[in-house]
């Protein structure tokens, strides 16, 4: 990854796969990128508004979706990995700061400097290992100290933060520029979680140094002011996925993800279609063959449709790797041909709406797109 060639900033189309040998077509709206990060500014008013950028920013292309956001004046993002981290620096240089989501392996500190990434310190491990680093650069080095607040994932345990307070030396050569935490249940505001999570991190980082706090991810922002202290840190909302689950969007849809049609047949009554039969035609249909499936990134589970001017036109059958049958019935015969794009995303479908189908949330849709599109990035 960190030896991937530095990807051309946006324009129009970045990708390899040319449009005429893809079997899919994924549009990324960069404008609506940077309308929705305007959106969640308004909520924050003053407080400082990160990007979060984790696995290729959730599968959109974190270097374009970075220059998106650095044209919106956001300069801090959030990625996962160290890798992601050193992927990320160069495309977007020297200027904002980087900050590694879950910590650096022991042992790649060198390299995390080399790169200029600030790490999130996760536990006494880390601390101990950064203390070390900045003792060796001989200089401080920038760190977020992340503390569980109650998710049991990442971050020091309380117990590893009272120990720092009893360490008088615990911090040395460490900036801490945040302490942050991540909420487990933000996306259901009326959960008691939200509101334990929030007083735990009151009284964890009453320990530490006074520093910037950081606790919201996008639901966390919807949550109201008292949960965003002085730095969110939203990454799906940016993506178009609805930070309020159960009522309105109030973010702009980003993406429409199109697939070409393989082939179209007509069926009798009886016919079974795809693997394992799962289908018999109930009576003549007609059918449409297209070019995606499961090693697109579309769950095999999903049960689902696309759509053609307006018209649903459902899966029938199994996902299979590099295909799914649609019934078109519905539409004029001759109206779907070979080479035509159906959406899978898009104004008919919302990643949501998708991932509903499919047992599983827009996160998850996104973070698995497949890497065989024609890509194109427009309004950037
Ligand atoms: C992924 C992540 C975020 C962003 O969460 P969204 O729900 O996508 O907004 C923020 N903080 C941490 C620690 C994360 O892991």
């Amino acid at each position: 990854m960190n030896d991937a060639p530095t990807r051309s900033l946006p324009n129009d189309d970045v990708t390899a796969v040319s449009k005429a040998a893809a079997g899919a077509v994924l549009t990324i709206d960069l404008g609506a990128i940077r309308e929705n990060y305007r959106r969640l500014k308004a909520k924050l008013g003053s407080v400082r508004c990160a990007g979060v950028l984790k696995a290729d920013g959730y599968g959109l292309g974190a270097a374009q979706v970075a220059s998106a956001l650095m044209r919106e004046g956001c300069d801090i993002f959030f990625v996962a990995l160290l890798a992601e981290g050193i992927a990320l620096r160069k495309t977007v240089g020297a200027g904002p700061d980087i900050y590694v989501l879950n910590g650096l392996p022991p042992g790649s500190e060198p390299e995390a400097l080399a790169a200029g990434l600030c790490t999130v310190i996760n536990s006494g491990v880390q601390l101990k290992a950064w203390r070390a680093a900045a003792r060796g650069a001989g200089r401080r080095l920038p760190a977020a100290i992340q503390v569980d607040s109650g998710m049991s994932r990442l971050g020091m345990a309380p117990a590893e933060v009272e120990a720092v307070t009893k360490d008088f030396g615990a911090l040395d050569g460490i900036d801490v520029k945040y302490v942050m935490s991540h909420l487990a249940c933000a996306d259901e505001p009326r959960h008691p979680a939200n509101e334990q999570q929030r007083m735990e991190f009151e009284r964890l980082r009453a320990m530490l140094p006074a520093a910037p706090a950081s606790l919201a991810n996008s639901s966390g922002i919807f949550l109201g002011p008292s949960y965003h202290y002085d730095l969110a840190r939203p990454g799906a909302a940016l993506y178009g996925i609805n930070p309020t689950p159960g009522a309105a969007n109030p973010m702009l849809s980003v993406l429409r993800l199109e697939a070409k049609v393989a082939q179209t047949r007509s069926v009798e009554k009886g016919a079974g279609v795809g693997y394992g039969h799962a289908y018999h035609a109930e009576g003549p249909l007609s059918l449409a063959t297209i070019s995606f499936g499961y090693a697109d990134g579309w769950l095999r589970r999903s049960a689902s449709a696309a759509w053609f001017e307006g018209v649903r036109l459902p899966f029938l059958g199994r996902v299979s790797m590099d295909s799914i049958v649609l019934d078109i019935s519905a539409l004029q015969p001759g109206k779907l041909r070979e080479g035509d794009l159906v959406e899978l995303l898009g104004p008919s479908q919302s990643v949501d709406d998708a991932a509903g189908h499919a047992g599983t949330i827009g996160y998850e849709i996104l973070a698995g797109l497949g890497a065989r599109f024609h890509r194109r990035y427009v309004n950037a």
